[in-house]
């Protein structure tokens, strides 16, 4: 019988650290982010060229919707904002990959550690998948 594994929601407790520590809030069209309904910027993509899409920020570098109790938009926050998961995010990539994401403004540092603070509060299988995902895609860790 395939077990299903525990998806534990990240326990934020107030953290607003992914809507104003300026990692890139992208919006995803292609995966059902209405981007008309969102202040946002388009850029090119350095990589490809191709159009990316990321909600607009303040002079601050924090999401024009967060508010001094948080989201704004909750009910209708885009994916990234719906599924981020920092624990995730911090035990899926190498140690050098995060240092890497941090010096390229693409992430942030006080994300990571958030996601490292709270490790504990994911279930066993969802560390040991995180941590083969790991070994998997990024073979020199
Ligand atoms: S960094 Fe983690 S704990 Fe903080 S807001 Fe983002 S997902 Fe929540
Ligand atoms: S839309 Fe809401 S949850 Fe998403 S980054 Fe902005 S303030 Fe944070």
């Amino acid at each position: 019988m395939t077990s299903v594994k525990r998806e534990t929601p990240v326990p934020c407790n107030g953290c607003t650290e992914c809507c104003r520590s300026g990692q890139g809030l992208f919006l995803h069209p292609d995966r059902g982010d209405d981007i008309d309904s969102y202040r946002h910027r388009m850029m090119a993509d350095p990589a490809t060229g191709q159009a990316i899409w990321l909600l607009a920020v303040d002079e601050n570098n924090a999401c024009v919707y967060l508010g001094d109790s948080g989201c704004t938009i909750y009910a209708r926050r885009p994916l990234l904002c719906r599924s981020f998961d920092c624990r995730k995010h911090y035990l899926m990539l190498p140690k050098q990959d995060r240092d890497n994401l941090v010096a390229l403004g693409l992430s942030s540092r006080a994300v990571f550690n958030a996601g490292r603070s709270r490790l504990k509060t994911l279930s066993r299988e969802e560390r040991d998948e995180c941590r083969s995902i790991q070994k998997e895609f990024f073979f020199y860790s």
